[in-house]
């Protein structure tokens, strides 16, 4: 059991960058909704999920470039990973997760982006070499998300 939910701490999300690292008291923001996704994805695949960075702070988010619309910043983030499971399986799986509507393949970072943006159409994309490309079916099939 976790200080946040059954698998989950606080401390996985909090901010990565060195302010925020060494700081006990650093402010940090995470919508309890992405938290439920993150268990429904975890039950899904009975395996542990871990969080490479969720929150970011305003200066952290300004230095990775997210801008005034990066999910992160309100705590409705995460870039997650499943050692010995790839990226791509990963996306499938949390592509069967309703509630995350922004879902984006980082094959710089080896992670899977996901978010709860308030969307009707769920976003997809792939990270790839600095640019963010939109996910087609064609596409989903050249990075075998399909
Ligand atoms: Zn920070
Ligand atoms: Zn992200």
């Amino acid at each position: 059991m976790g200080n946040l939910s059954e698998h989950f701490n606080h401390q996985d999300f909090f901010c990565r960058c060195e302010a925020c690292k060494g700081s006990k008291d650093a402010e940090y923001k995470i919508h309890l909704g992405l938290v439920g996704a993150l268990e429904l994805l975890w039950v899904k695949l009975n395996r542990p999920i871990k969080i490479k960075s969720s929150y970011r702070c305003e200066a952290q988010n300004e230095k990775l470039g997210g801008g005034r619309k990066s999910f992160h910043i309100y705590g409705k983030a995460a870039h997650i990973y499943v050692d010995g499971l790839s990226p791509q399986e990963l996306f499938k799986k949390a592509s069967e997760v309703e509630e995350i509507r922004g879902l984006g393949l980082n094959l710089e970072e080896g992670t899977v982006h996901i978010d709860l943006r308030d969307e009707k159409d769920r976003q997809e994309w792939v990270k790839e070499k600095g640019k963010y490309v939109t996910l087609t079916a064609d596409r989903k099939h050249v990075y075998g998300l399909d």
